[in-house]
């Protein structure tokens, strides 16, 4: 006869439809009831795809009857609705989403320099061309680079009840803490204030109706960046690395932090991959493959790579990111278009 530690094993290898994690570790399985050679399971869901439920039931019923012993699984659901990502919405943790926001992606890295916000600037770019309403914050309290990058460094206008209205650069709605603190230095804005402030920024701007909220996190995992993960319902992260074993080392310790706070890491982008000379030839100045690697270590896939490349540091100086290029006229553009598209598919589980 199996033992409850037995079926839980059997259900562990099942991944949560789209993405790489289990249902076990995703806290999804409620109860076990053995009777003889009969198992029932009772799953707990929060999903309004109907597509899911029934790819758990089909997986979870071949593993448990692959079980010895076990001659009839029953898998029964309790589905309910889905946080909104809104006023009303939270989930167990208590993140809640910010009104009127369907998807709040988080970009981070575990060192500063790797691109992390010319990644952020550039998908947020490429899913608002795509025609999806887009907001990018910058939420790098004490290396705000996004104002520069989206030539936006002008201070937001309020609205009479104390709200800020984002600024509006290449179709995408944005706003960077930095822009918000005028005069006050932000070595003053340190420790619990810095969580505090961030904690208000986040739902004091009034975003209006958007698809996507890109987040551009400092990098590392300090106070700010714990703050946003655990009061801000995230639909997911991207982590932004260099091949570079330095930057992947601190990668991964970004990769835990979102994994304790159980959201899902949606992918990782390799930025500087390699330099292009004009002969066409590549060369690997961080290394090669460290993407890769790491990305099969955490089990998420590699959203993409993008070349060390001139125009693209050029144009993010200019306050015009490479991806406002249209389609087909630089790689570069066309490699943040192409990981926007597999962002918004939702990003496969990698096989
Ligand atoms: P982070 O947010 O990780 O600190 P940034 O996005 O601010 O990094 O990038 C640091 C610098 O490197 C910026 O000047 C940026 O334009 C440049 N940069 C980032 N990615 C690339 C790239 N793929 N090719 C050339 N320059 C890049």
């Amino acid at each position: 006869m199996n033992s409850e530690e037995d079926i839980r094993a059997a259900l562990a290898t099942i991944a949560y439809p789209g993405y790489s994690r289990d249902i076990i570790s995703f806290g999804l399985l409620k109860e076990i009831v053995i009777d003889g050679p009969a198992v029932t399971v009772h799953i707990s869901l929060a999903t309004d795809d109907p597509k899911i439920p029934q790819k758990i039931l089909e997986e979870a019923q071949a593993a448990l009857e692959a079980l010895p012993g076990v001659e009839n699984a029953r898998i029964e659901f309790d589905i309910k609705q889905p946080p909104q990502a809104g006023a009303a919405g939270a989930d167990a943790l208590n993140r809640s989403g910010i009104p009127g926001v369907k998807k709040i992606i988080a970009v981070a890295s575990g060192k500063g320099g790797v691109g992390k916000s010319t990644v952020a600037a550039n998908l947020a770019i490429a899913l608002a061309e795509s025609g999806h309403a887009t907001g990018l914050c910058d939420c790098d309290l004490y290396g705000p680079s996004i104002a520069l990058m989206m030539d936006a460094d002008e201070r937001p206008l309020g609205t009479e009840d104390n709200q800020i209205i984002p600024l509006f650069r290449h179709e995408v709605k944005l706003i960077s803490m930095g822009n918000l603190l005028e005069d006050a230095s932000p070595v003053i804005v340190r420790g619990p204030m810095a969580t505090r402030y961030t904690q208000q920024f986040l739902r004091q701007v009034e975003w209006g109706d958007l698809d996507y909220l890109i987040l551009d996190l400092p990098p590392g995992t300090g106070d700010i960046q714990l703050t946003i993960v655990q009061t801000v319902a995230l639909t997911g992260a991207i982590i932004v690395t260099t091949p570079q074993e330095v930057a992947l080392i601190d990668a991964r310790k970004a990769a835990s932090m979102f994994a304790k706070v159980n959201v899902p890491i949606l992918g990782l982008i390799e930025n500087m991959s390699w330099f292009e000379c004009a002969h066409g030839e590549r060369y690997p100045i961080f290394g090669e493959g460290g993407g890769a690697r790491e990305a099969e270590r955490l089990g998420v896939p590699l959203l993409g790579q993008i070349p060390l490349d001139i125009p693209t540091r050029e144009k993010a100086d200019h306050g015009t990111p490479i991806a406002t290029l249209p389609r087909g006229e630089h790689p570069v553009s066309d490699a943040f278009h192409e990981i926007a598209e597999k962002i918004d598919r939702g990003v496969p589980a990698p096989v």
